[in-house]
């Protein structure tokens, strides 16, 4: 997918165009992590974030389109519109329901996820934690949840529990993932919040209660010493969650590395070079501390 001139430097070239839509999207350190991405593989691009209208998103797709964009990144609210809106979906955003990138070939408009591979690729490459076998508690069933599910059913977890505050959510993402479970062999279950009742090895808070300020979903008895505790949030939102999780002899993880590495599966297949991930996350960690 990358027709972009070898023989040039980007000043020389006309660059190919990226973005990322979303709203609210001010916050959003994508054109940060794909500028450097770029500059660290050679690569010609632009990648600027875009604010669409909320009832506004398939004609500000369009008009992207038209200006030539190759790919873009989709983030809050807009991932299940943009699914719906592409001629072609890959198999594990059909499973999601939703998309997180979006790429042209010959024309036509492809969707694909990436936050599920993001986020098995920093827990077990930057984190080291092995996910066959383990016990996983999933908080959350909304997005983010059901763009993970069907990638960490893939690492053959021996169990994987979903609880959710609308428990009926978390069943119907435990209903349209029955199958997979049962092809890896993995327990796949729906319950209450407060219904785990037992410890984890891994728990992934893939809930807006940090950014809410709603506390701790599920009670702590969910951790034991030496268990992976992350939150998909990063930033402060994420503080309260880790230090639950130090608190309880557990190790906490942000979702700065799941940001970075999904980008990474996106620069990918735009580009067709993988680009240095942990370099990126350790730069985009100092940036942040220092901020
Ligand atoms: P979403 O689709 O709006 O889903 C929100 C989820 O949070 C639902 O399960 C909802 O439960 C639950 N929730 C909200 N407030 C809660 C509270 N006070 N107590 C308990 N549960 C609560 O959002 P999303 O797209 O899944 O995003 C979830 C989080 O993941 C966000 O913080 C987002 O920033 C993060 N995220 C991070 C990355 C990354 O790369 N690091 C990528 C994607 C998402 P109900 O179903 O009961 O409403």
């Amino acid at each position: 997918m990358n027709t972009s001139s070898t023989s040039s430097t980007p000043s020389e070239t006309t660059l190919d165009i990226y973005c990322v839509f979303g709203n609210p999207i001010a916050h959003s350190r994508s054109p940060w992590i794909h500028t450097r991405f770029a500059e660290l593989t050679g690569e010609a691009l632009s990648y600027t974030k875009r604010l669409a209208p909320l009832d506004g998103f398939a004609q500000a797709l369009n008009d992207f389109r038209t200006e030539g964009g190759r790919g873009c990144n989709i983030t809050v609210p807009f991932k299940l519109q943009a699914a719906a809106l592409a001629d072609h979906i890959s198999p594990r955003a059909a499973l999601a329901g939703a998309c997180n990138v979006l790429y042209m070939v010959d024309g036509q408009l492809h969707a694909d996820n990436s936050d599920g591979i993001g986020l098995v690729r920093d827990i077990t490459i930057n984190a080291g934690f092995e996910l066959k076998g383990r016990d996983i508690l999933l908080i959350g069933a909304g997005g983010a949840a059901a763009g993970v599910l069907g990638p960490l059913l893939e690492c053959r977890p021996r169990r994987i529990i979903v609880a959710n505050r609308t428990v009926a959510k978390a069943q119907a993402l435990v209903d349209a993932h029955a199958a997979l479970a049962l092809l890896q062999k993995v327990e796949l279950l729906a319950l209450t919040l407060q219904a785990p009742g037992t410890y984890f090895d891994l728990i992934i808070n893939g809930t807006a209660s940090s950014l809410s300020g709603g506390g701790i979903p599920v009670p702590s008895s969910c951790l034991r010493p030496g268990s992976l505790a992350c939150d998909l949030m990063y930033g402060p939102a994420a503080q309260g969650f880790l230090t639950w999780a130090a608190e309880h002899g557990a190790q906490g993880r942000d979702g700065l590395g799941m940001l970075v590495e999904q980008a990474g599966e996106a620069f990918e297949m735009w580009r067709g070079v993988r680009p240095p991930t942990a370099q990126v996350l350790a730069e985009l960690r100092t940036l942040l501390a220092a901020a």
